[in-house]
């Protein structure tokens, strides 16, 4: 399985690091973890289909973790596109009513012309198979806002956790606990930590704990910017620390 960063910043996009949104290939077929703004676009130069999107993974409601899904919806409907005959939206218990709110604010531009649309909360875990490689996704609630998710990705004898964003919490640590690859958020520096957020010293600190293997930082705000993010983890957590960037590929 390869994790493919398609932004690795947040909401304060300056480039070239674009909010978030993540994919997992296997095989050809890519499931997707939020899509914020720029993610169509991101796709594309990932050689990303959107037509063959058939599941969506959203963390939580943020703008900077679901822009791109009405820009997603509209591409999948124009003429002469084909599309997978399902898409999936799994996410936080507000996803269904947040596809209804697109809904009534686009009204027929976002509603599935050729394919099954479903926006469901998810039920804690779902399993499937892409591209003939079985998949299993499990999730946590994690210290965010209300509802949010971090997710468990389970294929081809190999485990990852992407935490969308969160504080330190034991839902992190649980969906990290012995993975080959822990994507974890670093938005600010450690002096300047934040409630719901975490700062390299935190991320290093939960990869220890939970005995991850290695440890991907991503979504970095500007403030981290300027630090060497990965030095910091180090002083915490001792496996492999790799920086974020979009477009990176990461061979899990
Ligand atoms: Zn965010
Ligand atoms: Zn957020």
């Amino acid at each position: 399985m390869e994790w493919i960063v398609l932004g690795s910043g947040t909401a304060v996009s300056r480039g070239p690091r674009s909010p978030a949104g993540y994919a997992a290939r296997l095989g050809s077929a890519h499931l997707v973890f939020d899509t914020g703004p720029a993610k169509l676009l991101r796709m594309g130069e990932a050689g990303i289909s959107f037509e063959r999107l058939t599941d969506i993974f959203y963390t939580h409601l943020h703008p900077d973790h679901v822009a791109d899904l009405v820009a997603i919806l509209f591409a999948r409907n124009n003429p002469g596109v084909e599309c997978s005959e399902r898409l999936t939206l799994w996410g936080p218990e507000a996803l269904p009513a947040h596809l209804e709110s697109l809904r009534a604010a686009h009204g027929r531009w976002v509603e599935a012309r050729h394919y099954r649309l479903e926006a469901l909360a998810f039920p804690g875990e779902a399993r499937g198979e892409a591209d003939g490689h079985p998949w299993r996704v499990s999730s946590r609630p994690v210290a965010h806002t209300p509802g949010a998710l971090g997710y468990r990705l389970e294929a081809d004898g190999r485990a990852l956790a992407y935490s969308g964003d969160t504080g330190p919490c034991p839902g992190i640590v649980a969906l990290c606990r012995d993975v080959d690859l822990a994507v974890l958020e670093c938005s600010f520096p450690d002096e300047e930590a934040v409630e719901g957020h975490l700062s390299p010293g935190r991320c290093g600190r939960i990869a220890r704990e939970a005995g991850a293997r290695r440890l991907l930082l991503t979504h970095l705000y500007p403030a981290c910017e300027a630090l060497d993010v990965a030095a910091l983890a180090r002083r915490e957590f001792d496996g492999e620390v790799l920086v974020a960037g979009d477009l990176m590929r990461v061979a899990v």
